[in-house]
């Protein structure tokens, strides 16, 4: 227990008498004593979490820590409130959620929907949504090929609305931000084509606005994580919803094999700071990061990364002048206009995201020979600030081309192109996180040790 201010002062949950003490978990439950912060500990454990949520206009509900939280901390484990495939999907089982491989799968006899057996077909989790998805009569719903299909992207829609019979969940999911105004008037193909479906084709009487905010909520705010089947399901998670994005986050997402996430600090964080983690991959440039937020989240960033001309001077997203050959572009005014740090050189952003397209390309179509690797390293880093995300992106390029060449000479250059990727990580995603962690496993195993973490990583 620790001791608390007097203008912190409260009354004891348990007796409502004047509280002399608070629970050291959670900080934010009082108590008269430890006598009956003990009594009221089966209550008070369900929602003792390190956090609390907070509320303002510009940001919405956010997630802020009650108390310091050393790097590492489990904050918040979470089941998903509901679960399904991807938008985009290849053939699984809609009961096991198994892979369907090749010919190996039965037809749904009600709904034609695929499934690994006619024992799947027939459980009891599959009845509910048979008996909707069975009203498409012209089967313009159903997967019927192999390979990836985008209409796995209705069934977690229905999954989402076969909660309606939920008040609990239903009320969850309402709260959820959606943005459904602005995607209704977007009409992206794929958001009209669901909406249509359980308008048009499969009537259950749901008015169209409020399949608008059910998918708009899942594009927001669902998680992927991977079975141990490998499949990627998504899943809507009630708390981790309300966690803010930055580029530069404090915690990370991991999973278990039943999609529980795991969320944990992976630096020191201070009491009343708010919890970040990151809606977009840390490692793509600014302008990609800021065009997916805007795209799929419908905001600008203006995380501490974002709003420093360098991202913190790591210079991630800078490329070489051209004009002077010594200083780097940085961004101003809301990355609209590159300025060079030495000869105040500017360029448009349309500029800076040519040469970076061209020095992509110019990585992609160079002919390496494993024995030229570190050579070809060099090259690169003489085009653009060491660790940077072209950096980056030709260290992940080495690594596939090297992948079934295990000769000395190239499990050596893959070590130190692993160490290269951990030290980048490490500038973007700064603590222990997951990718990191991912890279180190990934390098153990290379080198014969196993992996016996049970946590299975979180997918992007
Ligand atoms: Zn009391
Ligand atoms: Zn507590
Ligand atoms: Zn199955
Ligand atoms: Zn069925
Ligand atoms: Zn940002
Ligand atoms: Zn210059």
């Amino acid at each position: 227990m620790e001791n608390i201010s007097d203008e912190e002062r409260n009354v004891c949950l348990y007796c409502g008498e004047k509280a002399v003490s608070t629970c050291g978990k959670c900080g934010v439950a009082f108590y008269c004593g430890r006598n009956h912060q003990e009594k009221h500990w089966p209550k008070h454990k369900l929602q003792c979490f390190p956090f609390i949520i907070k509320h303002t206009e510009s940001s919405g509900r956010y997630l802020v820590s009650s108390r310091d939280l050393p790097a590492g901390s489990l904050i918040l484990k979470e089941a998903p409130f509901v679960l399904g495939p991807k938008a985009t999907s290849s053939l699984i089982c809609l009961s096991c959620h198994i892979p369907l491989i090749s010919n190996n799968f039965v037809k749904c006899t009600k709904c034609q929907w695929p499934m690994c057996s006619q024992r799947c077909a027939e459980q009891s989790q599959h009845q509910e949504e048979c008996k909707i998805l069975s009203l498409d009569e012209k089967k313009c719903g159903v997967p019927f090929q192999h390979g990836e299909t985008p209409r796995y992207d209705l069934i977690l829609i229905l999954r989402c609305l076969l909660l309606k019979t939920n008040p609990e969940y239903w009320e969850i999911l309402q709260n959820l931000e959606s943005h459904w105004n602005q995607r209704r008037e977007d009409a992206e193909p794929h958001h009209t084509a669901a909406v249509r479906y359980f308008t048009e084709v499969c009537k259950i009487g749901f008015e169209d606005d409020v399949i608008h905010q059910v998918r708009g909520a899942i594009i927001t705010n669902a998680i992927n994580t991977k079975s141990p089947s490998g499949v990627t399901l998504r899943g809507l998670y009630s708390k981790i919803s309300l966690l803010n994005h930055s580029c530069f986050p404090n915690i990370s997402l991991r999973s278990d094999k039943n999609h529980v996430l795991f969320i944990r600090t992976t630096v020191n964080v201070k009491k009343g700071e708010p919890l970040y983690f990151s809606y977009v991959p840390t490692t793509d440039p600014v302008w990609c990061r800021q065009n997916d937020l805007k795209e799929i989240y419908y905001f600008t960033c203006n995380c501490i990364r974002c709003s420093s001309q360098s991202e913190m001077n790591t210079y991630y997203s800078s490329l070489l002048c051209g004009e002077c050959s010594k200083g780097l572009f940085t961004f101003h005014q809301n990355i609209s206009i590159w300025k060079c740090n030495h000869c105040s050189k500017e360029v448009k952003l349309k500029e800076i995201m040519k040469q970076s397209n061209d020095l992509i390309q110019w990585v992609n179509n160079k002919k390496i020979s494993p024995k030229h690797v570190k050579l070809f390293l060099k090259n690169v880093a003489e085009k653009c600030p060491k660790f940077n995300f072209l950096y980056f992106e030709t260290l992940q390029l080495i690594l596939a081309f090297l992948k079934d060449n295990n000769s000395i000479e190239s499990n050596d250059t893959k070590k130190e192109v692993w160490e290269d990727i951990i030290k980048i990580l490490s500038i973007v995603e700064p603590g222990v996180t997951r990718r990191r962690d991912r890279e180190l496993i990934k390098n153990i195993l290379s080198s014969g040790q196993s992996n016996k973490d049970p946590e299975i990583f979180f997918d992007w």
